[in-house]
């Protein structure tokens, strides 16, 4: 019985995303044309719960971070040992992304998309490209010039920065701050259990969110586009199970088995919302609770991955760009792809975690390498089927990074890694108020006010 409920959570987020899906799929083959469906079913209550569940993710994420990150780095309490944590996982950052990007080239190269695909009769979306921001904006923003709007409009590197110093300035102060250490510690907690009370209802909000989307994005908006869409499924496909269980594999020995067990929940998460950002507290959660990686590391590695590595974008770059070069029958060449390369992985580190980010500096590589940016309108229509798919590419390549630091830096607990229960959400445990504490607040709310 208690098996049954520990095991709950996953199979209530897969359920309502099959469900979902199943829905969706219904409501846009019969009932496309049904206004009454559409206004009150899928743009009524599925947006409505949907926009509900998404804010109350976004919701979890700067407190989280902010916490968790100043008790990772007081936690470590060697600042060098920081800096180590800091660059192994901006170099393993890269290097997957290169990786992804190259493998998705590869692929794109072998397949060949777009090459019959004509340009006449197809609905080319007349919107014109928005302009990518540049990357040296990028860097400059990583200093937050007033942290207050840093954290009002959560920006992440802003944030990371921000907070990395707060904790580095606490270690230095040491013994007159202690309290203080003990203060975030203890609104870590809280912030963990807010992760907790969101996540119970998260299948609703899953199934809201798939349904919706299912329901507006036909199956077959897919045909015109099916080389195109595929190659980029097959590759992400190749780099979540070949490339990123082959590299945790070789670096930590573990059972890549295992690891793709218990990122299940997260990868859910990002495949509903389209967003690493957004599903960094399930992120954070799978990583240091179920994979067992120290709150030192994956406080770190988890939001850092979510905001500069995205394999799974990158993947799309790279498919995307052959696919348009190929469809304007315009040859690349090996310098025009190097340059590719180059350019996604910067891309990657400047995409935000959010929906449909990465088309949008999609417009960085196709101008850096001369190809019309009225080509990300033809992929335009099945961007958000893909989006899905990569954002849970890239959350599981921050997974990854994050257990094979942890792994190097011994900052590992290998027995929660290896126990299949560590961290699953048992209901009753992780809901009901603590009797004594709810003892101890009624004592409090019902004595009497002593006079001054
Ligand atoms: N949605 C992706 C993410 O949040 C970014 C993108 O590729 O648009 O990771």
């Amino acid at each position: 019985m208690a098996e049954r409920k520990k095991m709950s959570l996953t199979m209530k987020v897969l359920l309502g995303l099959i469900l979902g899906l199943i829905t969706g799929v219904i409501i846009n083959t019969f009932f496309s044309d049904n206004v009454f469906i559409d206004t009150w079913l899928t743009n009524g209550i599925f947006h409505m719960i949907g926009a509900m569940f998404i804010s109350s993710l976004k919701m979890l994420v700067v407190p989280l971070v902010t916490f968790s990150l100043i008790c990772g780095v007081c936690g470590i309490g060697d600042i060098r040992a920081l800096g180590r944590i800091g660059t192994k996982s901006f170099l393993l950052y890269v290097l997957t992304t290169a990786i992804a990007i190259s493998t998705a080239i590869v692929l794109a190269q072998l397949v060949g998309p777009g090459k019959r695909f004509q340009m006449e009769g197809k609905e080319v979306a007349k919107v014109a490209a928005k302009e990518a921001p540049p990357i040296t904006q990028v860097f400059i923003d990583i200093i937050p010039s007033n942290p207050v709007e840093t954290f009002a409009n959560g920006e992440m590197l802003g944030i990371i920065f921000y907070a990395i110093l707060v904790g580095v300035s606490l270690l230095i102060i040491g013994r007159p701050v202690k309290r203080l250490v003990e203060g975030a510690e203890m609104l870590n907690e809280v912030a963990m259990k807010l992760v907790d009370l969101v996540m119970a209802v998260a299948h609703i909000g899953v199934f809201c969110l798939i349904a919706k989307t299912f329901a507006q994005q036909g199956i077959g908006l897919l045909m015109p586009m099916a080389s195109y869409f595929f190659t980029v499924l097959g590759a992400l496909a190749f780099h979540l199970f070949v490339t990123i269980l082959l590299l945790l594999w070789v670096f930590t020995r573990f059972n890549p088995l295992t690891f793709m067990r218990k990122m299940r929940n997260a990868q859910a998460f990002a495949f509903s919302t389209a967003s690493s950002n957004a599903t960094i507290p399930v992120t954070l959660r799978s990583v240091h609770e179920r994979l067992g990686v120290n709150n030192s590391v994956a406080s770190f590695t988890v939001p850092l991955g979510a905001t500069i590595n995205m394999d799974g974008t990158a993947i799309m770059q790279g498919v995307a760009t052959v696919f348009i070069a190929n469809v304007y029958g315009i040859e690349l060449g090996i310098v025009g792809y190097l340059t590719v390369i180059g350019m996604a992985v910067l891309a990657s580190i400047g995409t935000a975690g959010v929906p449909g980010v990465g088309l949008i500096m999609l417009a960085m590589v196709l101008s850096q390498v001369g190809l019309p940016l009225e080509g990300i309108g033809i992929i335009m229509g099945v961007d958000r089927l893909l989006d899905m798919c990569r954002t849970a590419v890239n959350i599981t390549g921050d997974a990854m990074v994050s257990t094979v630091v942890g792994k190097s830096e011994d900052n590992i607990d290998v027995d929660i890694y290896n126990d299949p229960d560590a961290g699953t959400f048992d209901e009753d445990e992780e809901i009901h108020v603590d009797e004594d504490v709810e003892r101890e607040f009624q004592e409090i709310v019902d004595s009497p006010l002593e006079d001054e």
